[in-house]
């Protein structure tokens, strides 16, 4: 699976920076999951980070890693914006059926990780994401090397994955509109697989996603694929 290649290159290219960490995946120092959604009132709030939440999916080879451009949860004090970008490895999937069941398996992990002391909000019809870090998790030194160590480990859980790359970014002067962008694209991307599934509609000149299949290699060849199979 290539579709979402050039755009994380587009990612890989934008958090080329300084001001990084890397730390290699680690099951064992993951953050607490407490299960279940936590609330975290605003009066036990440090800070509220907002921004873009994205995974883009690939079967290029990816290292199990954690990068964090910018300060880490325990060294920020207030509000600011930040960006999450999961880029997930997975088994070639030749069927676009199979491909977009799982990359919506993939997109829907964020639903099923609750970090103690890290309260994530994000909505299933937007990229966008939000989180609140607890008072207490900051003065115990609450690190991006446990959330994304436990993200990864939840990623892992399904069976066609092989590597995970979770990217923090809290630099107040990335580009996040940028992101935000990439991850619209993504989203596209994914539309644009669920119209190539439920669809016997092959004009291209009246197609509303000929921009995406313009732009994506091998995404009209799926099409035109998925047609000749059924007829
Ligand atoms: S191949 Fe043509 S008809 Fe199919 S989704 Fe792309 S633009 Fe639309």
């Amino acid at each position: 699976m290539n579709f979402f290649d050039s755009l994380i290159d587009d990612v890989l290219s934008q958090t080329e920076s300084s001001d990084r960490a890397s730390y290699p995946y680690n099951a064992s120092l993951c953050r607490k999951d407490t299960g279940y959604s936590q609330v975290i009132m605003q009066r036990d709030t440090a800070y509220e980070l907002s921004g873009t939440g994205m995974s883009l999916v690939t079967s290029a080879d990816i290292n199990d890693e954690i990068i964090v451009v910018g300060d880490d949860l325990d060294k920020i004090s207030d509000n600011r914006k930040f960006a999450r970008i999961s880029i997930v490895q997975t088994d070639d999937i030749p069927d676009e059926q199979n491909a977009y069941k799982l990359i919506r398996k993939i997109e829907y992990v964020k639903y099923h990780y609750f970090p103690d002391g890290f309260m994530i909000r994000t909505s299933s019809s937007s990229h966008k994401e939000a989180v609140r870090v607890a008072k207490t998790s900051v003065k115990e030194g609450i690190s991006f090397k446990e959330i994304g160590n436990l993200l990864i480990k939840k990623y892992k859980e399904i069976d066609e994955v092989r590597g995970v790359k979770v990217i923090f970014v809290t630099v107040p002067d990335a580009d996040y509109d940028s992101f935000s962008q990439i991850a619209q694209k993504a989203d596209s991307i994914t539309k644009t697989l669920n119209h190539i599934m439920n669809t016997v509609n092959f004009d291209c000149d009246t197609c509303n996603l000929k921009p995406i299949c313009d732009e994506v290699e091998g995404m009209r060849e799926l099409h035109f694929r998925s047609k000749e199979r059924n007829m």
